[in-house]
């Protein structure tokens, strides 16, 4: 069981189409996600729709989401048994959704969805097969508004992915 929606004001399912190719998972929601009930509103929200538009993605076009569905007391990470207990609403939005890429952002979202102990440095920008789906892993927007230089990663990594896109 996990007590996250007691003290959340809204759960934040995640937002896009039913039909994206390309799905992005966050961590969990912040302030503004929890207010408004939308994932990636706040700043990092910014950036990753500037992101989307550099490759020419609009927000409605791809599916945007998060590990745990409720904002976590004063923006802690989520815990091991709060990431579980949310699991099946993400495997529920993989199935309905059917992306061909998925990208976890951070490594929160790495780990929970990849069996692999290693970090967002080593395995950014690097695509693998797991069954139909193509795993994307990239930074989590947010680093890149405490780091200029991740900002270049994260542009390079949208590039890829744009090259991924066109491919399929
Ligand atoms: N950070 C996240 O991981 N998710 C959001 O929805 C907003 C900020």
């Amino acid at each position: 069981m996990c007590r996250l929606c007691e003290a959340r004001r809204n759960a934040v399912p995640g937002e896009g189409s039913v039909n994206a190719k390309v799905m992005f998972v966050g961590e969990a929601p912040g302030e503004q996600e929890d207010i408004q009930g939308r994932p990636f509103v706040g700043a990092a929200g910014k950036l990753l729709t500037e992101l989307l538009a550099s490759i020419g993605l609009r927000r409605e076009e791809v599916y945007i989401t998060n590990v745990v569905k409720c904002r976590p007391p004063k923006n802690r990470p989520p815990r091991q048994d709060e990431v579980s207990a949310c699991k099946p609403y993400l495997e529920r939005q993989f199935a309905i959704i059917i992306p061909r890429v998925i990208c976890p952002m951070g490594n929160s979202a790495i780990h929970s969805l990849l069996e692999s102990e290693k970090s967002v440095t080593e395995l950014h920008g690097i695509p693998f097969e797991v069954g139909t789906a193509t795993y994307f892993p990239m930074y989590h927007p947010a680093a890149a508004l405490y780091t200029f230089q991740l900002r270049k990663v994260l542009e390079e990594d949208f590039r890829k992915l744009q090259s991924l896109l066109d491919a399929l």
